[in-house]
């Protein structure tokens, strides 16, 4: 009998195939972050061996403590979470990719502590595309190109894109617009640069079809593969405050 966290797992994987060709895109071109903050190792492990090797985690000491736990295994550690300038150390030892830069200061942490042994840290910028919202994310055009500009002089941080949490909307069409925003700055950003530029993370459980649709090359999914998350105790950013849906 398969396991419900499995099955659930393999709804989501479906969910984006299906996305993937209602949008017209090839097969596998977006990738599945499993968002698994609040939840034990154990249930990490369960879907390691099922086969799902990206994991994203919000907070710094919840990752690392996992990836001590889990040291054996191949895990592709995602910061996805507020990244304070105390915490860019053990950040840049423990992930591959950081989603959530939006300041040119912890870029130059991150880089000063990325180990030579490890591959360049892979990171993507976060965009507020609503202000009111939430408090992290680069908010104007000439803040975003300052800092994408600053991170590709970084040569242990590899600029891949742009990230962003929308306000949350039960509206398919306003969803995609704030997702369509997104893109459409991924797209200026890229010929201002005339960087290679390859990744959009944007999509939740709520809103995953919609950011499929506007190009979405990673999505980051907790809720429908794991459930409801647990209080977390500690302190607690503004995102996870958010209603599971
Ligand atoms: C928690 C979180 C997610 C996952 O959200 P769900 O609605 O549970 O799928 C995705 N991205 C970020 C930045 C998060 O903090």
């Amino acid at each position: 009998m398969t396991d419900p966290l499995i099955l659930r797992w393999q709804e989501v994987k479906a969910r984006i195939s299906t996305a993937e060709q209602a949008a017209g895109r090839p097969a596998g071109s977006v990738q599945l972050l499993a968002v698994s903050k609040t939840h034990p190792a154990e249930q990490l492990t369960q879907l390691y061996q099922a086969g799902q090797r990206a994991f994203g985690e919000n907070y710094v000491q919840e990752m690392t403590t996992k990836a001590q736990q889990l040291a054996l295994l191949e895990v592709d550690w995602h910061f996805i979470g507020p990244l304070q300038s105390n915490k860019a150390r053990e950040v840049a030892r423990t992930a591959s990719w950081v989603h959530s830069l939006d300041r040119s200061k912890v870029a130059q942490l991150l880089h000063q502590h990325r180990p030579d042994e490890l591959p360049p840290l892979q990171v993507c910028l976060q965009v507020n595309l609503d202000d009111e919202t939430s408090k992290s994310g680069v908010k104007t055009w000439d803040e975003l190109l300052a800092l994408a500009q600053d991170v590709m002089a970084l040569d242990r941080l590899q600029l891949r894109g742009l990230m962003s949490i929308p306000a949350p909307s039960p509206d398919p069409a306003q969803q995609r617009q704030a997702f369509a925003r997104l893109r459409q700055l991924h797209e200026q950003l890229r010929a201002a640069l005339e960087h290679p530029l390859d990744t959009l993370s944007m999509g939740m459980s709520a809103d995953l079809e919609a950011a499929v649709a506007e190009g979405a090359t990673i999505v980051r999914i907790g809720t429908d593969i794991f459930g409801a998350r647990p209080p977390h105790t500690g302190s607690i950013p503004v995102i996870a405050e958010k209603q599971p849906t």
